[in-house]
């Protein structure tokens, strides 16, 4: 597949190119979002909206940067800037970029009127008269898949934000190998935004860089992935996280599946021995090209060879899931596939949900993200979903595109919330 294959092939040579996604036009999610194959495909057109937005914009951004410079008198918030920005410097310019654009809309007001107030005080308290009217009884989780420029606690701002109850994110850049290590400046006020603004570690789910390939043929791409679950397992740590996504991984076809599927065990052995207190989630695929893990048999089959099996899990995907062949829009779709589930993988290890509709039709193949509703498993199946007793209490993490119907992922989650019975 492009995305695994993709994904392999991205780490080994520069990507060829897939046709240029069309799907990315306004927000900055697109460019965070850990959709896999929308990855690689999206490099092209992820530079054209850069430089688009970067004349329209890139002088309103510098000025809010700057104040907020200004706001932000402490040691601390420099560190973490200039980590960041340095951590995620290829693709940053991109998503930063497009996401002033979308929180100018949306933060305009406050900003401009009380300049003095520190920027979060302003995000919450808009927060508090915009989503207070969610049920936050509900036994759903439901978030997003938030940014991390301008540091990583922006990213639980911009979560609280969204209305979000819980949130994906990368801990670095998702395209590169090589970032700046942790400073621990920047994860305590990571852990200390998350404890304030009251999001708890269980329902964090942060996501790997689509480099990492634990099962790949190539000895370079093999060993850089080892070292950099290891690497980010212990970013976890810093910052008080116990949950971590990641894409099983890809044969390219050059190895038997079989073994790949022990090779990413091994991977995950390997880093459970060198950083504790971190989970492991596999991400189920969509069975497009050489990517392991569609199957719920190949997870399984992952599962069986770690060692640790309290520290591994699985994240369904909606949009992979059903692109696999699980027909989430019919009336028993889900019940069948959770019933599957249970009895090959077993519940106990579904720790996470990533909610994506699907732009291909049932046992497409391929992974492509469609907008809730707007895709083949339709509102009909996210009703399901959104009532389905076995995803509650776990993180579920919307990684949908960009799109003209909402304005941002707040939409997505008061419609999803909305068919709650
Ligand atoms: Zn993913
Ligand atoms: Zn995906």
């Amino acid at each position: 597949m492009d995305g695994e294959g993709g994904r392999g092939a991205a780490a080994q040579k520069p990507k060829k190119s897939l046709p240029a996604s069309n799907k990315v036009k306004r927000r900055t999610r697109k460019d965070e979002n850990p959709a896999s194959d929308d990855s690689p495909k999206s490099e092209p057109s992820k530079k054209r909206i850069t430089s688009k937005i970067e004349t329209a914009k890139s002088k309103g951004s510098d000025d809010k940067k700057q104040k907020s410079k200004k706001k932000e008198t402490t040691n601390k918030t420099q560190t973490q800037n200039t980590d960041t920005s340095t951590d995620v410097k290829p693709e940053t310019d991109a998503f930063r970029n497009q996401t002033s654009e979308r929180k100018t809309r949306v933060r305009k007001k406050p900003n401009n009127d009380n300049p003095k107030r520190v920027e979060k005080e302003v995000e919450v308290s808009e927060m508090v008269t915009k989503h207070l009217h969610r049920s936050l009884s509900s036994h759903k989780y439901v978030g997003a898949h938030v940014s991390i420029q301008g540091g990583l606690w922006k990213a639980v701002v911009e979560a609280k934000r969204i209305g979000a109850r819980a949130f994906g994110l990368f801990l670095r850049s998702q395209r590169t190998w090589n970032s700046k290590p942790l400073e621990e400046e920047a994860a305590e006020k990571f852990r200390s935004t998350c404890d304030e603004l009251g999001f708890e570690p269980r329902y964090i789910l942060p996501h790997s860089p689509y480099l990492m390939n634990l099962g790949s043929p190539k000895p370079d791409v093999f060993q850089k992935s080892r070292a950099m679950l290891v690497e980010e397992l212990n970013r976890c740590q810093k910052l008080g996280l116990t949950l971590y996504n990641i894409h099983p991984g890809s044969h390219i076809g050059e190895m038997p599946v079989g073994k790949c599927l022990e090779l990413i065990a091994d991977g995950i052995n390997y880093a459970h021995s060198q950083v504790s207190g971190v989970t492991v989630v596999l991400e189920n695929m969509s069975c497009q090209g050489s990517t392991v893990g569609g199957r719920f048999e190949e997870l399984r089959g992952i599962i069986d060879h770690v060692e640790d099996k309290s520290r591994i899990g699985v994240c369904l995907d909606t949009c992979h899931a059903f692109a696999a062949g699980h027909n989430l829009s019919e009336k028993t779709g889900l019940q069948r596939m959770l019933d599957e589930f249970s009895e090959i993988v077993g519940l106990s290890y579904l720790k996470a949900v990533h909610l994506n509709d699907s732009k291909g039709g049932v046992g497409c193949r391929l992974d492509r993200h469609e907008n809730i509703g707007r895709g083949h498993i339709g509102l009909e199946g996210f009703r399901k979903v959104m009532n389905e007793p076995r995803f509650n209490e776990i993180p579920m993490i919307l990684e949908t595109p960009a799109s003209s119907h909402f304005e941002d992922y707040s939409d997505e989650i008061d419609l999803l919330y909305s068919l709650c019975e």
